[in-house]
């Protein structure tokens, strides 16, 4: 590792969880963020800023007006830009010496395998439950850890699963049937501040599971009433009857 880099990541490589030999995992390693709004921009941001040596940034919209209360990696001038480059273009300047990679169509049932393939982690930071089933059955299928933030209203939610170890329960236990579709961002309201509270325990936890440090959250499902300032904590039991993982 250069002196620039350990001065860079210095604060964490200070951890004894990190280390020099974390970071370098860390630096070789391969992240998908699957969105690129509210959650996912600390999600990348955090990431980002860490170190994760190639970042995959999937979304297919342009950045709006209304996004900007809650989407913090884009500005007033990123308006009209698709997202992936306004998000690179912010990444870059946080950390130039990380790969970026940014996939600006809809991804397909394939697109989306071949990009999985490719990812230590996934981090699901999309807004509709088609989606997020989609991204859900593909991980299950390629063992690939993923990380699944929500957040409406004044309520979020994290939930991970660690499908390099264990192969249930998934996302679609959660959700038996096709899931309320009603929760997507444009139709409802959210808060700004909640998504990033959620999005950076997303990235928390996607380090967590590439460094193999501290307690799995896998299988279970957190959530955060913002109004209450209340946290629960709560086990996933897996769906015998899951159409996924079943
Ligand atoms: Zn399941």
């Amino acid at each position: 590792m250069q002196d620039e880099q350990l001065l860079r990541y210095s604060r964490q490589i200070f951890l004894p969880e990190v280390d020099v030999g974390g970071q370098q995992v860390l630096l070789n390693s391969r992240i998908l963020v699957l969105g690129l709004g509210g959650l996912g921009s600390p999600v990348a941001m955090y990431l980002a800023s860490s170190g994760v040596g190639t970042i995959t940034l999937a979304d297919f919209d342009d950045v709006d007006l209304s996004n900007l209360q809650r989407q913090i990696m884009h500005g007033t001038s990123d308006v009209g830009s698709p997202k992936t480059v306004s998000a690179a273009k912010r990444l870059r300047e946080m950390n130039p010496e990380i790969e970026l990679i940014e996939l600006s169509e809809k991804l397909n049932e394939q697109s989306l395998r071949a990009q999985v393939k490719l990812a230590n982690v996934v981090l699901d930071c999309t807004d509709n439950f088609t989606s997020r089933f989609l991204i859900n059955s593909v991980c299950l299928e390629q063992k690939t850890p993923l990380v699944s933030g929500a957040a409406v209203g004044f309520s979020g939610q994290l939930a991970v699963f660690d499908f390099f170890k264990f192969s249930a329960p998934c996302y679609q236990c959660l959700y038996p049937a096709e899931g309320p579709d009603a929760d997507h961002c444009s139709d409802t309201g959210v808060v700004g501040p909640l998504v990033g509270v959620i999005g950076s325990l997303q990235a928390l936890e996607a380090l967590k599971i590439i460094l193999d440090i501290g307690q799995s959250f896998a299988a279970k499902l957190l959530l955060f009433d913002a109004l209450d300032g209340r946290w629960h904590n709560v086990s996933i039991p897996a769906d015998p009857d899951c159409p996924v993982c079943g």
